[in-house]
């Protein structure tokens, strides 16, 4: 491949303390907490709107916040903020309403109880209104392209908005990309994947509308209780209409089961079914072949859901993802690594930032058909250092949200929005209290980061649940 070098003059006029890429989960509560801890925040965001994967993705519902055995809310704090205001407004179901093994669930038992189903639409409003109230300049249609680094300092940031590239300087950086572009593009050492480079599998999610809920609930509860696996977890709901499907030549995909998740709306479902493999998150030409292929099955499983379900005859697809569902790609090592054996042996470490409970969900992980669910030990849960967020080589950058350095069996429990989002709000917790006080994010006082952050509701204590 020839190159050659680009030489033109860029602006360099946009300044902040803090500036955060990517609003999705984790940078939603990143910006807000920083702005709340005194920092001027610009957030770069290449959507129009906030959200990330709740929102571009159609992802939904937020998994749950609560411990293991459903008992208390884990995963509070910014978290349980955003989903009261979303309440307020409509657009989401308070977690402790939901049970599991129910249409809002996807009639899973274990691992799934206390989800909170919300509305992608609400969610962007929200979004703008707590960063508005917390006065953080945003700048959506704004796309990070690279960083340009001093010793151990991120000095600038290249960015391509609509009128053309330009820089931002910050004293301090949080990655909230989900891919670890900026940590990526300035050095820092990763990993992709799995031990051996494997991603997991991306999905094109989808929402239907006009579905007659109970029809499907009584199917459900009929053929409930035909498939069990050896630890008693029932999680594949409609496989019996799947294996008719296959029979007559109408399922030609490698899914053996249906996911689907009720929203708010008492008529609608969003579907976690499409599967597509080998697809590289960090790249243009994958992601573009994978969302042509998402949309080609996102079509096929509509069209058996109305065929062959009780209860969708009269459904209608609303709406595709607008961006295919990435469930992993960079993960950036950090001064503290999450691995499997601490998370499901419920290990707390003493600079943890957040606790949570969320099951360990490898999809794909022997092949297409393959996926690898672990719940957390009944009524436990485990910490996240804050270690795992901050790369050794740098100063003042930390990463939020899917890429931090965790294992790919341990990033498979953390990956879900409700820790995403609390580990978002430790990070731009502990970046505002780097930048008052001019320290190294490397060797913050993480007691005084875990203190600020107890005052912030975050639940710490793992000892009184
Ligand atoms: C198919 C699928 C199903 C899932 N199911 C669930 C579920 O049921 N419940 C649940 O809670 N979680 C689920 N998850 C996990 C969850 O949605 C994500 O892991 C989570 O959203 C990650 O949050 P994040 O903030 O790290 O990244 P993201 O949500 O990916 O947000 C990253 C943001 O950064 C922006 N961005 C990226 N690169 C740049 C750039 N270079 N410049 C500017 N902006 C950029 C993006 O536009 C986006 O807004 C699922 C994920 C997938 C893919």
């Amino acid at each position: 491949m020839s190159e050659f070098i680009y030489k033109k003059s860029i602006p360099d006029e946009i300044e902040a303390d803090v500036a955060v890429i990517g609003g999705g989960p984790s940078g939603l509560c990143a910006a807000v907490a920083a702005a709340r801890g005194g920092a001027k925040v610009v957030l770069i965001e290449k959507n129009a709107f906030c959200g990330g994967m709740a929102t571009a993705g159609m992802v939904a519902p937020f998994m749950t916040c609560y411990d293991s055995a459903g008992n208390k809310m884990l995963i509070r704090g910014l978290f349980e903020e955003l989903v009261e205001r979303l309440i307020a407004v409509g657009g989401a179901i308070h977690p402790s309403k939901v049970e599991s093994k129910t249409a809002f669930t996807s009639y899973i038992d274990k691992g799934h109880i206390h989800v909170t189903p919300f509305k992608a639409e609400s969610l962007k409003i929200v979004a703008d209104e707590m960063l508005a109230e917390a006065g953080v300049r945003i700048l959506y249609h704004t796309k990070f392209v690279d960083a340009e680094t001093e010793g151990d300092r991120v000095t600038r940031i290249i960015v391509d908005m609509k009128e053309g590239l330009a820089s931002v300087r910050a004293k301090a950086y949080i990655d909230c990309s989900g891919d670890g572009d900026l940590a990526a593009a300035a050095g820092a050492e990763y990993s992709v994947g799995n031990a051996q480079g494997k991603m997991q599998p991306a999905t094109m999610f989808f929402t239907v509308g006009g579905v007659d809920v109970p029809k499907v609930d009584a199917d459900i509860a009929e053929n409930w209780g035909n498939f069990f696996r050896k630890d008693g977890i029932n999680y594949r709901s409609l496989h019996w209409w799947v294996a008719k499907a296959k029979e007559a030549g109408d399922w030609p995909l490698d899914r053996v089961s249906i996911g689907l998740f009720r929203g708010v709306e008492e008529d609608e479902f969003s579907i976690n079914t499409s599967r597509v493999m080998n697809i590289d998150g960090t790249k243009s030409e994958s992601l573009t072949s994978g969302e042509i292929e998402g949309r080609q099955q996102v079509r096929i499983i509509f069209n058996f859901l109305k065929k062959y379900i009780p209860g969708f005859e009269n459904s209608r697809l609303i709406l595709s993802g607008s961006t295919l569902g990435i469930r992993e790609t960079r993960h950036i090592k950090g001064i503290r690594t999450l691995c499997v054996d601490s998370v499901l042996g419920c290990e707390v470490p003493e600079d943890s930032i957040l606790l949570a409970a969320n099951s360990v969900d490898v999809h794909g992980k022997y092949g297409p058909k393959s996926n690898e669910y672990i719940t957390i030990p009944e009524g436990k849960c485990y910490g996240i250092p804050y270690g795992c967020m901050i790369p050794p080589a740098f100063s003042n950058l930390a990463v939020a949200g899917r890429a931090i350095s965790a294992d790919c069996e341990s990033a498979g429990a953390i990956r879900v929005m409700p820790p995403c989002m609390g580990i978002g709000q430790a990070a731009g917790t502990a970046v505002a209290m780097a930048v008052a006080s001019g320290a190294d994010l490397r060797t913050l006082d993480v007691a005084a980061l875990r203190k600020k952050l107890a005052e912030d509701h975050v639940v710490l204590d793992a000892e009184n649940l």
